[in-house]
């Protein structure tokens, strides 16, 4: 149901519980829709309404390494960024979780087969067919195969969403589910409650004026920067005693991937070349190959984890990026602009059209022009830093109350080291395998420290509420719950301690799969056996 005034959810449902979800964005949303499933009674506070929305820009500065993703990555809106994502969904390798001596910091409280035994299911949950897990059996529907590289590098696909908007592949079950309740464009602005127990949040409505939401237990799914600014805004409520009040983790060791070009690449055998590289299709998913280390090669070299992966830049690039969003914006209701630049753009692609539609029906494959431009472009972690960090500023207040967020981003001088490497052996692997040669950048080669402006965040905002085995290095635990609460939980990246070279919201969903399942199993029990 969705719902548009708070006096509506005065009354909780008789008999059953209630769990509050701040925020209706990709992992709020996706929680809600799993504990419905189970017969829970969930409610879903959502800042933004059903059109796309913006953070206001006085809510929040970026003092740091500059990052764009405060500004251009997160949206305010029902569905939340998943409205602006492409929805590729990677898994994390063993290595991202075990602890590394040479990562400080990077060890989770939580193993790698705990999170991976919800993989499949949170696939499954998202509409991906088990047949799509399979590298080889997608390979093979493309004609292709897999390749076997030397230098420890390893292919692997990546699977996308059909319908990247959950705001949109959720619809109906929102409309028409009586235990799945949404309240639209009311702000989260703090918690009440004694003695860890948190029994309502406070919430602000359009008029500006502030309600108490009850419930049994409490989500945080309001998107990495939002999550600490709103613990960090609770701690400095002097009339409020917090429980996290002096946990100095809460915006800590804030963390985005580094990306950017590394290396021109001249193909030396055109057809393995493309076989092995061009985006695959099927059934309206996408499966993108990508290169990465093994994990006993990231042991054995003792460097972070990155991945790798083709950019193509031909005449019709971006002509190719308007039809693509026409299409969906077709399929899926969403804005598009007129039939004029339909045409205009189907004109530019001139003698492309008909080997573009040949490739994507008859092969399942994007295609790629012959005389594309290809570069090498890696997406890697870095270094967890408790300097890097989100504070607030409670002079600067926004019109919910809320004051600013301030992003210091910072970023350690070791990664590039890790990326020359990488690139090399991903130079020596794609030459050994016949496939291709790479150029890289002198500025990478010989470690100029100027290489690094180069790089970016790529919108995967994380930390700044990490899991910890105590509040003494971490805000949440391994079950998400907020130290020193009984039933305040984080959901989303905030609470990772590290980024693995992988886009972060599938593990994040894994991660909810299982929370779902503690909170839906007998009361009190707990998932944390070891
Ligand atoms: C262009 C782009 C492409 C991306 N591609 C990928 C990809 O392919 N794969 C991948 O893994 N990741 C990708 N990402 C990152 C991914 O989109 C995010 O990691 C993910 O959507 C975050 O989900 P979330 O639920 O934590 O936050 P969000 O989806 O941002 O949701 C947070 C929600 O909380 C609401 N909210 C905030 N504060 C409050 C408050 N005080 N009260 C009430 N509501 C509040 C917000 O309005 C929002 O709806 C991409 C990001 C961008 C921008």
């Amino acid at each position: 149901m969705l719902l548009t005034e708070c006096a509506e959810l005065a009354v909780p449902a008789t008999g059953g519980r209630r769990t509050v979800i701040i925020g209706g964005g990709t992992v709020g949303l996706y929680a809600a829709r799993e504990l419905v499933k189970r017969g829970q009674e969930v409610v879903v506070i959502e800042c933004g309404g059903q059109a796309l929305g913006n953070f206001a820009p006085e809510s929040f500065a970026s003092v740091g390494k500059p990052h764009d993703g405060i500004r251009l990555g997160r949206a305010r809106n029902l569905g939340g960024t998943s409205n602006l994502w492409g929805g590729q969904l990677v898994e994390f390798q063993p290595v991202d979780f075990a602890g590394r001596d040479w990562v400080p910091d990077s060890k989770w409280p939580v193993t790698y087969a705990e999170v991976a035994a919800h993989y499949e299911r949170t696939y499954a949950n998202l509409g991906i067919p088990r047949e799509f897990l399979d590298d080889r059996q997608v390979f093979k529907h493309a004609g292709g195969a897999t390749t076997d590289f030397t230098e420890g590098l390893e292919l692997f696909l990546t699977r996308w969403l059909k319908v990247p908007s959950l705001s949109v592949a959720y619809a109906e079950e929102i409309r028409s589910h009586e235990k799945f309740k949404v309240l639209l464009n009311h702000t989260v602005v703090g918690f009440a409650g004694a003695n860890g127990a948190i029994t309502a949040i406070r919430i602000v409505d359009h008029a500006g004026k502030e309600h108490l939401i009850g419930g049994d237990e409490f989500i945080l799914a309001a998107g990495t920067i939002e999550i600490a600014r709103l613990l960090l805004h609770a701690a400095a409520t002097p009339s409020w005693d917090c429980p996290w009040r002096n946990n100095e983790n809460v915006g800590a060791y804030f963390q985005d991937h580094l990306v950017g070009r590394v290396a021109a690449l001249e193909v030396l055998d055109r057809r393995r070349f493309f076989n092995t590289f061009s985006t695959i299709v099927w059934s309206g998913h996408k499966f993108q190959p990508k290169i990465r280390l093994t994990d006993q090669t990231l042991q054995s070299s003792r460097i972070m984890n990155i991945q790798a992966m083709m950019s193509f830049e031909s005449s019709i690039s971006e002509n190719l990026v308007y039809l693509k969003q026409f299409v969906k914006a077709a399929l899926y209701s969403r804005k598009f602009s007129g039939l004029g630049d339909l045409f205009r753009n189907l004109r530019a692609c001139g003698a492309h059209l008909l080997p573009l539609m040949w490739k994507y029906v008859v092969q399942n494959r994007i295609f790629v022009p012959g005389t594309s431009k290809i570069s090498l472009n890696i997406q890697g972690e870095q270094t967890p830093l408790k300097a890097s960090r989100i504070s607030i500023d409670p002079a600067v207040k926004d019109a919910d109350g809320l004051p600013k967020a301030i992003l210091d981003w910072r970023v350690g001088s070791e990664e590039i080291a890790s990326i020359r490497e990488f690139t090399l052996h991903c130079d020596r692997a794609l030459r050994a395998a016949g496939l291709a040669r790479l150029h890289l950048a002198d500025w990478l080669m010989n470690l100029e420290p100027k290489f690094a402006a180069t790089l970016h965040d790529n919108y995967h905002q994380s930390g700044g509420a990490r899991m910890g085995e105590t509040e003494k290095d971490g805000v949440v635990d391994r079950d998400l719950r907020v130290f020193g609460t009984t039933n305040l939980y984080v959901i989303g990246a905030a609470s990772f301690r590290t980024t693995s070279n992988a886009n972060v919201t599938f593990t994040a969903l894994a991660l909810v799969t299982r929370l779902v399942d503690r909170l839906t199993s007998g009361r009190g029990g707990s998932f944390s056996s070891r």
